[in-house]
């Protein structure tokens, strides 16, 4: 066995295929999970798999783990802006007292900790495209605050476990991330403009369209953080695709794929919606000799044939 990883949030979009990467490069792995957010058909074809066993519990509470740990992935957090706001509570206890116990069981058990962080530190950002040098630009108090402050917090955190008590510690900042096994109701724009074009409903661009991201498929965000586990790099990295482009064009290419009546029409932009954003991934490059390789074309095409076969798609 190649040691044992803890994924934290295995039962989630990211956590999930996680587990799956771990597994196929020979780890055991424990995938913890309170599922308020992940859903367990996610992780159900790992049940019965002897490098996998599933741990239904919530971080944010004294976390035992019997046995030798080599690595942690931390990654249990609601995720989507509609989940954080419905979960203000939880979305800060996670980042932060769910952070300190998995930092605290890294040091006991000697484990290198990876910590899910987000491009949502930069906030509604004053500098394009995003470098790990910028500081962002939170509302602390806004909407979007519980989960932005929770992970900047989380990334404080993992630094004073770094250089007080020595404890190896790698950050990644995730810029938007699409790819089957998303909730189809996470509000996230991919999910909904996927499910209304296929559902014959128009398709809900918020403010003018004109915001920016850029969105890389899950694979190869998989492969960044495998390279920047392995690394020697403690300074956070971001990884994402690059490519940018508008809500508006965004759906756009939704309904090129999709074979529908959906129209286009446009609703009110939420509070503190970033305006721009995209990744600099010049670190990732230099640091990992990490980069995208899938095209939105080829990803958007297997993330709508998945959720082609989502049953709840009609319900
Ligand atoms: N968005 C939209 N329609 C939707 C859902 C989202 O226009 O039905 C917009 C949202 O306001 C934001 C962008 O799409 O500007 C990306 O939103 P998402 O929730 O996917 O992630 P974020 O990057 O804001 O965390």
């Amino acid at each position: 066995m190649a040691g044992t990883v803890l994924v934290t949030g295995a039962a989630g979009f990211l956590g999930s295929h996680l587990c799956d990467r771990f597994i196929h490069e020979g780890f055991k792995v424990i995938g913890m999970d309170n599922l308020l957010t992940g859903n367990i058909r996610n992780i159900e074809h790992l049940f019965g798999n002897d490098q996998f066993q599933f741990v239904k519990h919530d971080v944010s509470e004294y976390t035992h783990v019997s046995g030798d740990l080599d690595y942690i992935l931390h990654f249990a957090s609601p995720a989507s802006p509609k989940d954080y706001l419905k979960l203000p509570i939880q979305t800060l206890k996670v980042g932060s007292l769910g952070t300190h116990k998995i930092l605290g069981l890294a040091r006991a058990k000697k484990a290198r900790v990876l910590i899910a962080s987000t491009s949502e530190v930069y906030g509604d950002p004053l500098v394009h495209p995003q470098q790990e040098s910028y500081w962002g630009n939170v509302n602390p108090i806004g909407y979007r605050g519980v989960y932005d402050e929770a992970k900047r917090f989380m990334e404080a955190m993992t630094m004073a476990y770094h250089r007080y008590h020595g404890v190896e510690t790698r950050i990644i900042r995730i810029f938007n991330t699409y790819g089957p096994r998303m909730r189809l109701d996470d509000g996230r724009a991919l999910p909904a403009f996927v499910g209304q074009a296929l559902r014959g409903e128009d398709l809900t661009v918020y403010g003018d369209g004109s915001q920016t991201r850029s969105f890389c498929f899950v694979s190869d965000l998989v492969e960044g953080i495998y390279r920047l586990l392995m690394s020697d790099v403690t300074e956070p990295v971001n990884i994402g695709n690059p490519s940018e482009i508008t809500i508006l064009q965004f759906a756009q290419e939704v309904l090129k794929h999709i074979d529908t009546k959906s129209k286009i029409i446009f609703e009110p932009l939420p509070e503190d919606d970033p305006k721009v954003r995209q990744p600099d991934i010049t670190r990732a490059r230099q640091l990992l000799g990490w980069e995208p390789k899938v095209e939105r074309e080829e990803g958007l095409k297997k993330t709508i044939e998945y959720f082609r076969n989502q049953h709840e798609l009609f319900h």
